[in-house]
C-alpha cells in the first residue's frame, strides 16, 4: 500500500542548488514569490564549490583595455561563432555587474595593490579577466550565495532528487522525487520551474565531475517535451591527474597554466607551439622569453603588451594536442604528458595554488613546486544542453526554465574557462526573473495529476519488487566505457553509429534494472534513476556527433576534419517522440552585421 507523498506547493521550484539554482532562488524570492529549491545533496556540496580558477567578467582591474566588447568577442571566438549571440552578449554586457553585486553580498576575493578584485589570466581571454580567490573561488562564491539565500528564508529541500516532471497541455504543473533518507515520495506542484541541475560528466570513465552529473536536468526536459542543442559540444579539460588510478580525471585547474605552467612531452618538448591554430598564431608569444615576461608582468598585477603563452590556448585545442602528444609515444609514465610551474618561487606556488599543491602531496606524493605534475585530458563540462531564450530562461516548454550547465548555446562549440562562473550568475537571475514573472501570470494553484504520480511511484517501486534482472552498476560501466572509447576527443562515423547501437543494447537492458534492499539511503537504487537519465543523454551525444559532419571546437571528427561554414549557422536539436530520440537540425538567424563585426574583430572561425 502506497501513502501520499509528502506536498509542497511554491509558485516557483528551483530543481538545482549550485551557482544557477541559488542565484535564480535569490532572484524570485527578492521578487516576492514563493521558492523551493531542492538539491540530490547537502546545501553547499554542489559542483560550483568545486570552481577553482575564477570567474570571468570585464571589470579592467589588472588591465584597463578591457571590456564587455573584448569579452564577448574572445566568447564567440572560443565558442567558434556558434553562441548564441545574445546570451555571449548578456553575459559579458552584466558579468561585471553580477560580480560586483557577490562582493556586496560579502564575497572576499582577491586584491590587485590598490584594493579592488584581483584579475587573473586565463586560456582565451585577452586579458586578465578571472576574479579569484586563490584557487577556491567557486566555495567562496557558494557561501555567498548560500549565506544569502538561508537569510531570505527560502525553503530547501537538501537530499531530495527530482525523478518526474508533471505537464498539462499548458505546460509544467509540479515535480515529482524521492528523499534519498527514507526513499520517501515527495512532490512539489509549482507554477513555474527552473532546471539547475549542472552537466553530465558521469556519462564518461574520466571525469572531473562527481556523481551528481548525470545528466538529470537535460533527461528531465527532454521527457517534458523541451529540446536539447548542440549536446556533441563535450568539453574535455586537458589537465586532469592521470595518476594513481583512483583519481584520474581529478581537475587540475587551468590557473596552473594561467599562473605560467608549461607543458612538456616526455622529450622535454614545449609542444604546444607546434599546435596554435594558424590564424590565431598572432595572439601568443613568439619566444620562451616573451611568454616569461607575460608570466612576471601577469603576476605582478602589471598591464604588458608580452603576448601570451602557447600553453593558453583554448581547451579543445590543449586537450587534443595533449591526445595527440600521448597516442605518439611521447607521453609521460602514466598516459599524460607534464604540466611544470616549480620553476616560479616555491612560496608564490604555494599562495596562488594553495588547493593544487595540497592535492597533489596528498593524493600523489608530488610536491609542484619541486617538479612537474602528470596530466591528461579529462571530460569537465558540456557546452550542449537545453533550449533557452536569451531573456528569461524560459525553455520549449511553458513554465519550464533552465540556467547554468543545463541549459544550451551561451559557449557554443567550446566554453572559455570562468565563463561558466559568469554564466550561472547573469543567467542564473535572468532565469529567477523569468520563472517569477510566468508563476505571477498564474492565478490558479498548480494541480499535478494523480495518474501521472501514480505512474511516476510505480516507477520507483519497480526495480526493488524484481526478483532478477540487470545490475546498474555493471550497466553504467557498460555505458561508460562505451562514451570513453566511442564518443570522446576524437570521433568517427563508425565509432559513432557502433555507440548508438551499444546504447540502444544497454537501453534495452535497462528496462530490467533490478536492486536489493529497501528505499532508505539505497545507492543502487538510487543509481537506476541517474542510469535512465544517463542513457538519455549519452544517446543524445552520439546521435548529435554524428548529425555535425564537420570539426569545430570541442568536437573533432577524424572523416571531417574542416571546419565548415555552411555548419556555422544550424544548432543540433534533439527531441523526444515516445521512447525515441529525433534528432535535427535548425537554423540560427543570421547575426545583425555590426554584432558581426564585433564578434570578428581581430579574426574569423
Ligand atoms: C573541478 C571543477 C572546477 C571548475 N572550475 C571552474 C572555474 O574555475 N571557473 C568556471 O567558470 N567554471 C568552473 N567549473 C565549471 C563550473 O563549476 C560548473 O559548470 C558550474 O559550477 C555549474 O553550476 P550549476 O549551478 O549549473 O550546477 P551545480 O553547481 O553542479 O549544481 C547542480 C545542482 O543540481 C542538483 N541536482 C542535480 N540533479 C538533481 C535532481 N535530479 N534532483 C535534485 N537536485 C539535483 C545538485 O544536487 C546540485 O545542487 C569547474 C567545474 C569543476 C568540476
Amino acid at each position: 500500500m502506497i501513502s501520499a507523498p509528502d506536498r509542497h506547493p511554491h509558485d516557483v521550484l528551483v530543481i538545482g542548488a549550485g551557482g544557477a539554482g541559488l542565484r535564480a532562488a535569490i532572484e524570485v524570492a527578492a521578487l516576492g514569490a514563493s521558492v523551493g529549491l531542492v538539491c540530490k545533496s547537502l546545501l553547499g556540496k554542489a559542483h560550483t564549490v568545486m570552481a577553482e580558477g575564477g570567474v570571468a567578467a570585464a571589470l579592467g582591474h589588472v588591465d584597463d583595455r578591457d571590456s564587455w566588447q573584448t569579452h564577448f568577442r574572445d566568447t564567440m571566438v572560443g565558442g567558434k561563432m556558434l553562441n548564441n549571440v545574445r546570451m555571449a552578449q548578456l553575459h559579458a554586457l552584466e558579468a561585471p555587474a553580477r560580480v560586483r553585486e557577490l562582493e556586496g553580498w560579502g564575497a572576499v576575493f582577491d586584491r590587485t595593490r590598490d584594493g579592488r578584485i584581483l584579475q587573473r589570466p586565463f586560456g582565451g581571454h585577452t586579458h586578465p579577466r578571472l576574479a579569484h580567490v586563490g584557487d577556491r573561488t567557486g566555495l567562496e562564491m557558494i557561501r555567498t550565495l548560500q549565506d544569502r539565500a538561508v537569510a531570505m528564508g527560502i525553503a530547501v529541500y537538501m537530499e531530495h532528487t527530482i525523478t518526474h516532471l508533471t505537464t498539462n497541455p499548458s505546460g509544467v504543473t509540479g515535480a515529482f522525487g524521492y528523499r534519498r533518507l527514507d526513499g520517501d515520495a515527495v512532490v512539489f506542484p509549482a507554477k513555474a520551474i527552473l532546471l539547475a541541475t549542472g552537466g553530465i560528466g558521469k556519462a564518461y570513465e574520466v571525469t572531473s565531475n562527481s556523481w551528481e552529473y548525470s545528466g538529470d536536468g537535460q533527461a528531465l526536459a527532454l521527457r517534458a517535451g523541451a529540446e536539447l542543442i548542440d549536446m556533441e559540444f563535450v568539453q574535455f579539460h586537458p589537465t586532469g591527474m592521470v595518476w594513481p588510478p583512483g583519481v584520474r580525471g581529478l581537475l587540475v585547474t587551468e590557473a596552473v597554466r594561467g599562473e605560467g605552467g608549461i607543458l612538456r612531452n616526455s622529450d622535454g618538448e614545449r609542444f604546444m607551439w607546434q599546435y596554435l591554430p594558424e590564424d590565431r598564431r598572432h595572439e601568443y608569444a613568439a619566444t620562451d622569453e616573451e611568454a616569461r615576461t607575460w608570466v612576471e608582468a601577469s603576476s605582478a598585477s602589471r598591464q604588458t603588451d608580452a603576448r601570451r603563452p602557447p600553453e593558453l590556448s583554448t581547451r579543445d585545442n590543449v586537450s587534443r594536442a595533449i591526445y595527440t602528444e600521448v597516442r605518439e609515444g611521447r607521453g609521460s609514465p602514466h598516459g599524460g604528458v607534464f604540466l611544470d610551474i616549480s620553476y616560479l618561487p616555491a612560496d608564490h606556488v604555494r599562495r596562488k595554488l594553495p588547493s593544487m599543491y595540497e592535492q597533489f602531496k596528498e593524493l600523489a606524493g608530488v610536491d609542484i613546486t619541486a617538479g612537474p605534475m602528470e596530466v591528461g585530458p579529462t571530460t569537465h563540462y558540456v557546452m550542449g544542453g537545453i533550449r533557452v531564450d536569451a531573456e528569461t530562461g524560459a525553455t520549449t516548454v511553458p513554465g519550464l526554465f533552465a540556467a547554468g550547465e543545463v541549459a544550451g548555446g551561451m559557449h557554443g562549440a567550446n566554453r572559455l574557462g570562468g565563463n561558466s562562473l559568469s554564466d550561472l550568475l547573469v543567467f542564473g537571475q535572468r532565469a529567477g526573473a523569468g520563472a517569477a514573472a510566468r508563476a505571477a501570470s498564474i492565478a490558479d494553484d498548480p494541480y499535478m495529476n494523480p495518474v501521472q504520480i501514480r505512474a511516476a511511484e510505480e516507477e520507483l517501486e519497480a526495480p526493488l519488487s524484481r526478483t532478477g534482472g540487470t545490475d546498474p552498476y555493471r550497466l553504467r560501466e557498460q555505458l561508460q566505457a562505451t562514451m570513453q572509447s566511442l564518443v570522446g576527443i576524437y570521433r568517427t562515423a563508425s565509432d559513432l553509429k557502433d555507440a548508438i547501437a551499444r546504447i540502444g543494447d544497454i537501453r534495452h537492458l535497462a528496462d530490467d534494472l533490478c536492486v536489493p534492499g529497501g528505499r532508505a539511503f539505497n545507492p543502487g537504487w538510487n543509481l537506476v534513476f541517474e542510469l535512465r537519465n544517463l542513457i538519455d543523454i549519452s544517446d543524445a551525444i552520439a546521435r548529435s556527433a554524428l548529425v555535425r559532419e564537420e570539426s569545430r571546437g570541442a568536437h573533432s571528427r577524424l572523416d571531417f576534419p574542416a571546419t565548415e561554414k555552411a555548419w556555422v549557422d544550424r544548432n543540433v536539436v534533439v527531441c523526444r517522440d515516445g521512447e525515441t530520440l529525433v534528432v535535427g537540425t535548425s537554423p540560427i538567424p543570421p547575426m545583425p552585421k555590426d554584432v558581426r563585426a564585433l564578434a570578428e574583430a581581430g579574426g574569423g572561425a
